[in-house]
């Protein structure tokens, strides 16, 4: 039996990228927001392309990295 399409794991779940505004698969994002939702389910943040052409974004990124916060 395949049980492998009818509940997708948490990995495979989209993000809104804040960037291209878009809904990007999560393994595509290097950044997510676990405060903020899109439409209350999405998951806000931000893809590999877009983070490092937005200045804010890859502060952002930088300050998870190394627990700094502003
Ligand atoms: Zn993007």
């Amino acid at each position: 039996m395949d049980v492998s399409d009818s509940s997708p794991s948490l990995a495979h779940n989209p993000v809104y990228c804040l960037g291209c505004q878009e809904r990007v698969p999560a393994e595509r994002t290097v950044l997510q927001f676990r405060t903020g939702f899109y439409k209350g389910q999405i998951p806000i943040g931000s893809c590999d392309r877009c983070t490092p052409e937005h200045a804010i974004l890859a502060q952002l990124w930088n300050s998870l990295k190394t627990g700094h916060f502003y």
